[in-house]
């Protein structure tokens, strides 16, 4: 492991990108940073561009209006820089899978990487904490 990648590990800076989705899963990831989980405890700290995210939430499909524009959005983040799905719909399209806005569309995997998948509609918050350690874990161990 570079040692870019072991100091990101000790504080990851997130960034919440919200595509297509119904919001269940962006209130969800605002839980994770009331003082009731407090995910600054782990080191994570929301941020509000992408270009000092060290970790993106994603949430939601990707329709056809904003494919283009996750793309974008990802080059602009400095790497590494991990992807998260969080949610059913993030992870493989879930109760949209069959909607006309999304029949052209890949899911977000085809698009740009994907390092995690959170499952749940929506996943609580613990999911999400829990799934974001593992992340750590796991870029730990390599
Ligand atoms: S996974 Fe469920 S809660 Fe999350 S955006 Fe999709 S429909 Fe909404």
């Amino acid at each position: 492991m570079d040692l870019k990648t072991k100091a990101l590990t000790k504080s990851l800076w997130v960034f919440h990108m919200s595509t297509a989705s119904c919001n269940n899963c962006d209130i969800e990831i605002l839980d994770c940073l009331t003082p009731r989980h407090d995910v600054e405890r782990f080191g994570i700290v929301l941020v509000g561009s992408i270009r000092h995210a060290d970790v993106i939430l994603a949430t939601g499909i990707v329709n056809r209006n904003c494919r283009d524009i996750v793309k974008k959005m990802y080059e602009q983040a400095p790497k590494p820089c991990f992807v998260v799905a969080v949610g059913t719909c993030a992870a493989g399209r879930g109760i949209f899978h069959n909607s006309y806005i999304v029949n052209e569309a890949e899911p977000l995997d085809k698009i740009i990487p994907v390092h995690a998948y959170i499952p749940g509609c929506p996943p609580k918050p613990e999911a999400i904490i829990d799934g974001i350690v593992k992340l750590i874990d796991k870029v730990n161990k390599k």
